[in-house]
Formats: C-alpha cells, structure tokens, sequence
C-alpha cells in the first residue's frame, strides 16, 4: 500500500493494514471502509493445480461478491461455479485511475475530517488516518492472536433499518446504492453488550465487538473429543 503510495498511484489507502497476501486478497474480496478489492482489480493470473496450467480472470470471471468469490466456492460437478483448493493465484494486476477520487463515506473517517477540519484529505493523509484508526480499534496479531475482522454487515431493507431505528435512533447505517440500508456488525454486537464478552478461551475484544480474539491459551478438549 505504502509503494503504491510512493509510486503517486494511488486508490488502495483505504484498505491499508489488511493483514495477508496480495495472493489471498482476491479470494475473499477484502474490503475496508467502503472500498473492496474488486472496486480497483483488473486480472489475476493462477494455477490450475490438477492440470498445472497457468490461466488469467478478469473481475467478472472472479465472481467478486461482499467478502466472496470463485476461489471461496467448490463446483458440485465439474464445470460448475467455484475454484476451491484448484487455483492458486500467483499474481493479482490493479486498476488505479488517475483520477482519483477518496472515498470517505464513513463515521470513522468524517469524524477525523471533521476533528482536524480537513475537508480533502490528500491520498497520504487518508492512508494514515485509516491505519490511525485500525491500530486504535484492531490488535496487532503479532501481539493478540485474533481472527480479525470476521462478521459480514447485514444489510437490511429501509422499512426495517426504519424499525431499527425506531428502537435505537443512534444505530450507525449507511444507505447503499442498490436501496437497502448496510448495518455495522460490530455495532449491532456491542449495543447486544458483547464487547469484551469472554466464552472460555474465545473472546471478543473488549475495544472492538467485530473481532474474536484468542483470550490466552489453548484449550484442552474435553477426554470423549480427542
Ligand atoms: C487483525 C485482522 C484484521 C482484518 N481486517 C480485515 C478487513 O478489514 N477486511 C477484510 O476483508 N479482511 C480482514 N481480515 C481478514 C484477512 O486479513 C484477509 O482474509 C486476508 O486476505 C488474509 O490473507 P492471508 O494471506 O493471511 O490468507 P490466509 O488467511 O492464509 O488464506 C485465506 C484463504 O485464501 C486462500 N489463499 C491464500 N493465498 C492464496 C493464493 N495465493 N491463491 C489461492 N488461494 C489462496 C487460503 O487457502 C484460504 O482459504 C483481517 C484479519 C485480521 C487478523
């Protein structure tokens, strides 16, 4: 992310300090503060891995879905839908347009805007408000083992987020372009009183209710699940 910066390319800011692979990326289509994978991808190249050819996908042949795609579906049949455990992706070729646009759509971000009185941030400031704002939120896996961010928002229709919002007038929604109304995961978990909630081992992180953490150890199954 830094390089493309470097390199004054930029359009993936948004989707700093994902950890993983620029292999793995793909596959289940990251995304971070309203930018996904798919929004900046042009083709990638992978390994049949039973016949050994190397073949190229564009975007639609990777069947980019929200946090899905090809590489995430196993074919019932030969032929069908789905790449599972067959490609191996060894390159991944971006877009970035020259005419850069930031996406700022989100709370986290406008109310960084709006503390520093910013009202266009510069690629560079972006980037750093965002990994600002990740290491206050996320733990470092290096430090906290974690599975990261593991929940999907739930999008709902506008007569329910309106129900919703009837019960709580603060619940953070965005309206997307398609009508419907995205909720926040990690806010429907903590308003339930989640956060930081500890079930043996597991627990989710007591500074953000969207990431299960491994709260110390390993546990030993019980004699009958060995
Ligand atoms: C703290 C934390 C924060 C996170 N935040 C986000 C976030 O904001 N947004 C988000 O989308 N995700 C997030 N994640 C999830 C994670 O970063 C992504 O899923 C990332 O793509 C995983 O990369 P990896 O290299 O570790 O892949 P792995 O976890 O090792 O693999 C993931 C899957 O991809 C397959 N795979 C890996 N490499 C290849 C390859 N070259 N070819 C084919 N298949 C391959 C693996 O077999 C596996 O099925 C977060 C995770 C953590 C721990």
């Amino acid at each position: 992310m830094t390089w493309t910066l470097d390199q004054g390319l930029p359009g993936l800011e948004n989707l700093a300090l994902i950890p993983g692979t620029v292999g793995a990326s793909p596959v289940q289509n990251i995304g971070a503060y309203g930018v996904e994978l798919q929004d900046r991808f042009h083709a990638l190249d992978a390994i049949d891995l039973l016949t050994g050819e190397v073949f190229t996908l564009d975007a639609a042949q990777c069947g980019f879905g929200y946090r899905d795609s090809v590489f995430k579906h196993v074919p019932a049949q030969p032929g069908d839908f789905g790449l599972a455990g067959r490609a191996l992706i060894l390159r991944v070729r971006f877009a970035l347009s020259k005419q850069w646009q930031p996406v700022l759509g989100y709370l986290d971000i406008e109310r960084r805007m709006a503390e520093e009185g910013v009202t266009a941030p510069s690629a560079r400031q972006l980037y750093d408000w965002i990994v600002a704002i990740r290491r206050a939120k996320l733990p470092d896996p290096a430090v906290v083992g974690n599975a990261g961010s593991f929940f999907k928002n739930p999008t709902v229709t506008p007569e329910q987020c309106a129900d919703i919002i009837g019960r709580d007038p603060k619940v953070v929604h965005y309206p997307m372009p398609d009508g419907s109304v995205k909720l926040a995961a990690g806010w429907l978990i903590d308003a339930c009183g989640w956060k930081g909630k500890r079930v043996g081992n597991a627990a989710v992180y007591e500074r953000q209710a969207l990431v299960l953490v491994n709260a110390g150890g390993t546990q030993t199954p019980p004699p009958a699940a060995r």
